[in-house]
């Protein structure tokens, strides 16, 4: 809450609106969006609207004064949440992390990079030079995942195109150790199409080569030069080798060849347009010229007895898979790229007897709720992942602080909030469940198609609240009969069309080209491909569908997150235009919506802000009072708490629980640190 800051800024915290509405809500945050007040509390959690300018909020001075200070202490900032984390980690050793949720072009990359950028900037203070190298690498792998997994969307010119979780690792001292990055799904359907004014990732624009096939704009400006060499740099500070960084581009320049390949077929059997490009792309990959040709144009088919045997393929199956095998050199390029970083920034040689307890704050950026024109695959797995993000959010926010009032024993008003559980179990429950029915279906053989897969869907979700399709709904002339189905999303109805649905799930591709991979002579090929060694036999058992590993990745990821400390960034897009001055209140209210960040309000409202151990408490505030310092008589901490509370005339603003003491406003706190403040 932040006491330096005039009202006629708005409400720097939404709890001290005078009522929770959606209205007062809406005023306040646009009121302090045109004071180019970009940041506001609700609580501890930082609402942020992107202001589309530079600000002048982030420089050294702006560190300093958030440095070790409380929240309430400053204008909102993220530097104040980092500040928490931090102090979270380091004072009480827990592990934090700050999830960043909001729409495409919110905000979160930019606030990922200031939050490591101040943590960065508070940590090594005697500069040691094994902390200052793991900083930087830190700091400099976001250039290199930018490069390989951003592009330029219609809703933002440097959208990122994947989910990262990023663990910092600290020691006892709060100096970082080192790291550890997730990736999730990286859209790789970019790599061989993209939407109109859409570009491909920036990588393939910092290659100096032709780009006809895969770049729907092929100019590649200065800028895209500039940040070939940044790239390049980082890759060096990284601590990739002159071969590996060699090797990057080799793939990259494979994926444009194999994408500008022409074919060509005599009636009996096709061949490759011009035998030079099979030799160029057999140098960049270190494979036999004859393996590529036989790779892209035969099928190993499993023979009897275990022996292989080779088929040749038509021209339009040639053709047809073609685009899987440059989506998986790429993603399979950007996977590599993550785990060579981690392997760098992991913490070696940790002895949690000799350097303390090694904690850990969490960085999540990832993608926010997408509903378009056309929904696919991609919007379904993305949209789960974000009902699963709102669940662990309800989890941690809502059931907790309830959870807590009740353990505690202070009355409490119950708050009603939508758990959307159930359309998480909509999702992903078992045999039940869309993805299950969807693996069931891949893994039907003979000729199972998109459309008998919704009908099936149809038939085993028919009574589901949140489940509907034009067939269950035959009035609803929004939908198409035989290709869409409608999830009512915690945040909104989406129409999702089940085209393709079943050939991304089973995310097919030729042990033929993974074998030709496996076997190239650069080892970094080699090591991206480790399944080319397979025989067809063994390659025959299903492997995991892309939706089932998607899930069990994000299962993982709520699980590391729920048991750390959270704190909250929710980020908002003011307008569609990329404009610093427009505030489009429909599109902010239905962000403020489906973020559920009134809800959110009410709940911080009907609680208190701050809490915090009788013990703690005393340890910290005991100076300020004359019976409880240096050391208190009382029969319980609680009692010496009682007499701190009266002393500064705040008992009106206090609930006293079983263990903690529980402050209403941040007012009071503040009194008290200034009390101490001016005592030490
Ligand atoms: P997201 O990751 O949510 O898709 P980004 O973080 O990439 O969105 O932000 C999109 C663009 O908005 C950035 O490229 C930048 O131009 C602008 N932007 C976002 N946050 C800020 C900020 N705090 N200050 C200035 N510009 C910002
Ligand atoms: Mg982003």
């Amino acid at each position: 809450m932040a006491e330096l800051e005039g009202l006629e800024f708005g409400k720097s915290d939404f709890v001290l609106l005078d009522e929770v509405t959606m209205e007062q809500f809406m005023e306040n945050l646009k009121l302090r969006f045109e004071k180019g007040r970009i940041y506001t509390y609700i609580g501890e959690v930082v609402v942020s609207v992107n202001p589309y300018r530079q600000m002048d909020i982030y420089g050294k001075d702006n560190i300093e004064a958030y440095r070790g200070r409380e929240l309430y202490e400053n204008p909102p900032h993220l530097y104040a949440v980092s500040d928490a984390a931090y102090k979270a980690m380091k004072r009480r050793a827990k592990d934090t992390c700050i999830v960043i949720s909001g729409e495409s072009g919110a905000g979160k990359t930019e606030a990922s990079k200031y939050i490591m950028q101040y943590i960065a900037a508070i940590t090594n203070p005697s500069q040691r030079a094994e902390v200052e190298s793991v900083k930087n690498v830190l700091l400099k792998s976001n250039c290199v995942l930018e490069a390989f997994g951003n592009a330029k969307t219609n809703r933002n010119d440097n959208s990122s195109r994947f989910g990262k979780y990023m663990d910092i690792n600290f020691n006892f001292n709060g100096d970082p150790t080192g790291g550890h990055i997730n990736n999730y799904l990286l859209e790789k359907s970019r790599v061989v199409q993209q939407q109109g004014g859409e570009r491909n990732f920036h990588s393939f624009y910092q290659v100096n080569r032709s780009l006809h096939f895969c770049c729907k704009t092929v100019i590649t400006s200065n800028n895209d030069r500039s940040s070939h060499k940044a790239v390049l740099s980082a890759l060096e500070v990284i601590g990739f080798s002159k071969e590996e960084i060699n090797s990057v581009y080799q793939i990259l320049a494979t994926i444009l060849l194999l994408g500008n390949m022409q074919f060509e077929s005599d009636g009996e059997s096709v061949n490759i347009v011009g035998q030079e490009v099979v030799n160029h792309i057999s140098e960049l990959t270190a494979t036999e010229p004859d393996s590529v040709n036989k790779s892209l144009l035969y099928r190993t088919v499993d023979a009897c007895f275990g022996r292989d045997a080779f088929a040749k393929v038509c021209l339009q199956h040639t053709v047809r898979s073609l685009p899987s095998l440059l989506q998986a050199l790429y993603e399979r390029l950007f996977g590599w790229i993550v785990s060579r970083i981690n392997s760098i920034i992991e913490v070696k040689d940790y002895d949690p007897v000799l350097h303390g307890k090694n904690t850990v704050i969490g960085v999540l950026d990832i993608y926010g709720f997408e509903i378009f024109d056309n929904n696919s695959f991609e919007q379904f797995c993305i949209n789960y992942c974000n009902e699963k993000l709102q669940q662990l959010f309800i989890e941690l926010i809502l059931r907790q602080e309830q959870d807590e009032y009740q353990r505690e024993g202070i009355t409490w008003q119950h708050i009603e909030y939508f758990n959307n559980q159930i359309i998480v179990d909509l999702v992903e429950q078992a045999h039940k469940g869309i993805i299950s029915i969807l693996d069931e279906a891949c893994l039907t053989v003979g000729k199972v198609t998109d459309t008998v897969c919704l009908d099936s869907m149809d038939t085993k979700l028919a009574q589901h609240p949140h489940y509907t399709s034009r067939k269950l709904s035959p009035t609803d002339k929004s939908m198409d009969f035989q290709k869409h189905f409608r999830i009512r999303h915690y945040a909104g109805d989406v129409t999702y069309s089940v085209e393709g649905f079943l050939d991304k799930n089973k995310d097919l591709l030729f042990q033929d080209f993974k074998r030709l991979m496996y076997n190239s002579a650069n080892p970094v090929l080699k090591e991206m491909w480790p399944d080319g060694h397979l025989s067809i036999t063994e390659v025959t058992k299903r492997p995991l569908t892309a939706a089932t590993l998607f899930k069990n990745s994000i299962v993982a990821l709520v699980d590391k997150l729920a048991c750390k400390e959270p704190y909250y960034v929710r980020c908002i897009k003011p307008n569609e235009m990329k404009s610093p001055v427009l505030f489009d209140d429909a599109r902010c209210q239905h962000q403020v919506a489906y973020l559920g960040l009134l809800e959110n309000v009410r709940v911080r409202r009907a609680g208190f802000a701050y809490r915090q151990l009788y013990a703690r408490f005393l340890q910290r505030y005991k100076m300020t009072c004359e019976y409880t310092w240096p050391n208190h008589l009382m029969a319980s901490d609680r009692e010496a708490v009682e007499a701190i509370v009266i002393q500064h005339g705040f008992q009106d603003d206090v609930a006293y629980g079983q263990t903690k003491l529980f402050v209403r406003t941040p007012r009071s706190l503040f009194t008290l640190e200034q009390e101490r403040n001016n005592l030490i």
